[in-house]
């Protein structure tokens, strides 16, 4: 395990006692950002609102703008312990970090993460599996400031060396990817960017840095919408970009510049999710692997797109670099059409139709790979729909599952 986060290291009154060795990352998740000057002995961090700081007297005034305003009230737009609390526990969870900024949503904090790296005339490497309003930004506000986009085959692995140009600045990476979940094999290609000193940035959020610690896995800026798992109760939204010590000082002022903050009741929803998440993680994990190995078995299912599962692109690399699965993953139906996906989604009574997941509760919504695809055709046996398996128990899901297949008919 690498150094602590700098910004606790000093700190006495850290409940997680960072001067105790490593601990599990079940213990952190409890543990991590309670300090004891921003909870006052209270349990959960409090709510700190503020615009407006007051100071003693011009000198405490003039004093305070010359020192670095990180984990000290300056304005409320740089936060208050409340965020500071989340935004420290998130770095905690990720070995070899700096720090931590916290954003209103997660696409928020990817553009923000982008933007802190790249400059007109800079290429970006973005996979074809990216999450659709990432490739939206790509296409959109980068290009419009002179940043390039080049798509790649989220397998390409340690290929991804024959892509890079004079201008190529950065690879983004989304392992699994969304919707259609191809694991990446993360190492190959963060030793390609090394080696021609491009900077990584890994959308995490499916897996967290519970089930995968992109810092101490090379990663230079670690991507989450927070939203999902560590909200986990599909009522706030959240993001957050975790960096390494090289790139946290342009992150923090990009983020700046930008004006971005997050309101203390959100983050203070956020740390409280957080502390359940390693929990729900493995439940969401557990059941998430034994319905898709159900799913698996049935003959209305062509293909069952679960990280863990040989089915996926890159399962290999999901075994060997990743601690778990999350709640996550897509089926293709064998040989029906979208009127029998229709169906048997509005069959359902225990899956919700939605967008957003890491909550408690399950989900499913028809998915079209086909209509996002740049550089890898999108090959397919039927139609898609990907899953969220929540904390109902499974056995329920898979008897409402049974009953959503009986209106596809099967091919064979
Ligand atoms: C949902 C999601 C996001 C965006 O998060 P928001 O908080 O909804 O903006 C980013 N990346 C992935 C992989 C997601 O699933």
């Amino acid at each position: 395990m690498g150094r602590g986060p700098r910004h606790t290291e000093t700190d006495g009154g850290n409940v997680s006692g960072s001067n105790s060795g490593p601990k599990a990352k079940a213990t952190q998740v409890v543990t991590a950002g309670r300090r004891k000057e921003w909870t006052q002995g209270i349990v959960n961090p409090p709510v700190w609102r503020a615009s407006t700081i007051l100071y003693e007297d011009v000198e405490e005034m003039r004093a305070n703008g010359r020192r670095d305003t990180h984990h000290r009230l300056f304005y409320g737009r740089r936060g208050t312990p409340t965020q500071w609390a989340l935004a420290d526990a998130l770095t905690q969870l990720e070995p070899g970090a700096e720090a931590t900024f916290l954003y209103p949503s997660g696409v928020a904090a990817i553009s923000a993460a982008l933007l802190s790296v790249l400059s007109p005339g800079d290429e970006l490497l973005l996979p074809d599996s990216a999450y659709e309003p990432t490739t939206a930004f790509a296409g959109g506000m980068l290009k419009r400031f002179g940043i390039a986009t080049r798509t790649y085959d989220p397998m390409i692995g340690a290929g991804i060396a024959e892509l890079i140009g004079e201008n190529t600045r950065a690879v983004f990476l989304e392992s699994p990817g969304s919707l259609t979940f191809e694991v990446q094999d993360v190492p190959a290609i963060v030793a390609v960017a090394k080696e021609h000193g491009l900077v990584t940035l890994l959308d995490n959020t499916w897996a967290t840095p519970l089930l995968f610690p992109a810092i101490e896995k090379g990663i230079d800026l670690s991507i989450l919408a927070c939203t999902k798992y560590v909200v986990g109760h599909s009522d706030v939204m959240l993001g957050s970009v975790t960096a390494t010590k090289e790139f946290w000082p342009r992150l923090r002022a990009t983020s700046f510049q930008l004006g971005q903050t997050v309101g203390p009741d959100d983050a203070w929803l956020g740390s409280r999710g957080l502390r359940t998440m390693a929990t729900r993680l493995k439940q969401h994990g557990e059941s998430a692997l034994r319905v898709a190995k159900w799913l698996k078995g049935r003959p209305e299912v062509a293909r069952v797109l679960h990280p863990a599962l040989d089915d996926c692109p890159g399962s290999a690399f999901f075994h060997r670099d990743f601690a778990g699965g999350s709640g996550l993953f897509s089926i293709v139906l064998d040989g029906c059409g979208d009127a029998e996906r229709v169906a048997m989604i509005d069959a359902l009574e225990l899956f919700g139709i939605g967008f957003s997941w890491g909550g408690y509760e399950s989900l499913a919504l028809p998915i079209d790979p086909e209509k996002l695809r740049k550089v890898v055709p999108w090959e397919t046996e039927g139609p898609a729909i990907r899953l969220h398996i929540g904390l109902e128990d499974p056995d329920d899901l898979i008897a409402d599952l049974e009953r959503g297949l009986q209106c596809v008919r099967p091919n064979r």
